[in-house]
């Protein structure tokens, strides 16, 4: 792309003062300075904890964040998908964790190929026929752990006694190793009030200490506990059930998980990611339009609101799949062209939206990279 005259223009400007300002847009951007803090935060947190810190790569799907995760203390990244954790093996991401359970055809052929390229690879099960069918496509030892659903019905085994079924299957597969079990209980993230998510967090691990009393009854070696997200970390760390924690949020935040923190701890981290816009329209007298809309957001969260100060507290709405309506802030001219931050709904599926991640120091714009993993969702 480089040969096109903005692109060029826009390469040329790295490291130089002010081009952060000169990004086209719609664009995802990260404040380096508070990504870095919030990374930090979290690796000194779990630190403290005892907790091993296995970030969500399905919040930002790109490798370079990823190894920046790594260098600040990370043991390895988690992936939502088997295309998601291609896409970081060959970014060289070493140690990768599977947190979703797949089925079809195609899937163990696929596991066991990534398996083979990276050198720590796990992935979670939660049935006795995918042990059978992980097992059998399996080149080389796999190391394996079992879902169990927190409470909320979506993945993982019921109980016990379903665990127990895909534990046996486990056994029976020579070149499978189970290393233990994963819970992430997704509706508790964004519950409102620290008391709300330490409650539902607590009956959540009482349902996994029963399944693990159950499998370690049974012979199996539970060695890994993992789960957990940006909401729940001070309930995680209180519970001492994980021994790993998976967030994914924290490096970014989004207006839902403001919304939901507020100034809990776990609320402490810093919105590193905006999406940026452009005025382009200012012939109203009341809004002005930008080149954000519903393409630029995902749109299952709330509205996304300015981050750009000159705009706090002002209305946003979708007008459109191409434009937004940004009244004016009040005794303040509003001029095409100008510039204005956004904080997005919510990260993951926003940033799912970007090709392009362009990386900010102050007013610098120091690096563009690419979201290798987006829309690599099978
Ligand atoms: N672990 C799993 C299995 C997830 O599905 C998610 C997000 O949905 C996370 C971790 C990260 O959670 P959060 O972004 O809330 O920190
Ligand atoms: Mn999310």
């Amino acid at each position: 792309l480089a040969d096109k005259p903005h692109v060029a223009a826009t390469l040329a400007s790295l490291g130089q003062p002010g081009s952060a300002a000169r990004i086209p847009t719609p664009a995802a951007v990260i404040d380096l300075d508070a990504f870095e803090r919030n990374l930090a935060r979290m690796a000194a947190r779990a630190k403290a904890a005892g907790l091993a810190l296995r970030p969500h790569s399905k919040s930002h799907k790109t490798v370079a964040i990823a190894r920046r995760q790594v260098a600040a203390g990370a043991v390895g990244v988690c992936c939502a998908k088997l295309a998601e954790a291609e896409a970081m093996a060959a970014g060289g991401v070493a140690s990768i964790l599977i947190t979703s359970p797949a089925a079809g055809p195609l899937w163990a052929m696929r596991a066991a190929a990534v398996a083979s390229a990276v050198p720590d690879f796990r992935i979670v099960l939660d049935h006795a026929d995918a042990a059978a069918e992980l097992g059998a496509a399996a080149q080389g030892p796999i190391q394996v752990l079992i879902d169990v659903d927190p409470g909320m019905g979506r993945t993982g085994v019921r109980d016990a006694d379903q665990a127990l079924e895909v534990f046996r299957a486990i056994a029976a597969q020579p070149k499978l190793k189970l290393i233990g079990v994963q819970c992430y209980g997704g509706s508790w993230q964004h519950m409102e009030g620290a008391n709300a998510r330490a409650a539902a967090v607590a009956d959540g691990m009482a349902r996994l200490k029963a399944v693990i009393a159950a499998l370690r009854e049974a012979g199996a070696v539970i060695e890994v506990v993992t789960g957990g997200g940006t909401g729940t970390f001070e309930a995680d760390a209180a519970q001492g059930v994980l021994t790993e924690v998976q967030p994914g949020s924290y490096a970014f935040m989004d207006r839902e998980y403001r919304d939901a923190l507020k100034d809990d701890p776990d609320g402490a981290f810093e919105q590193s990611l905006a999406i940026a816009a452009t005025v382009i329209t200012t012939n109203q007298p009341t809004w002005v339009t930008v080149d954000a809309g519903l393409k630029a957001f995902s749109t299952d969260g709330p509205l996304p609101v300015p981050l750009t100060p000159k705009f706090a507290g002002v209305a946003y709405r979708y007008f459109g799949d191409e434009h937004g309506r940004l009244m004016r802030p009040e005794g303040q001219p509003v001029e095409r062209g100008e510039r204005v931050d956004f904080v997005p709904p919510h990260v993951d599926p926003t940033l799912d939206r970007y090709d392009l991640i362009h990386l900010v120091r102050g007013d610098v714009l120091v690096d563009i990279v690419r979201v290798e993993a987006r829309g690599a969702s099978q």
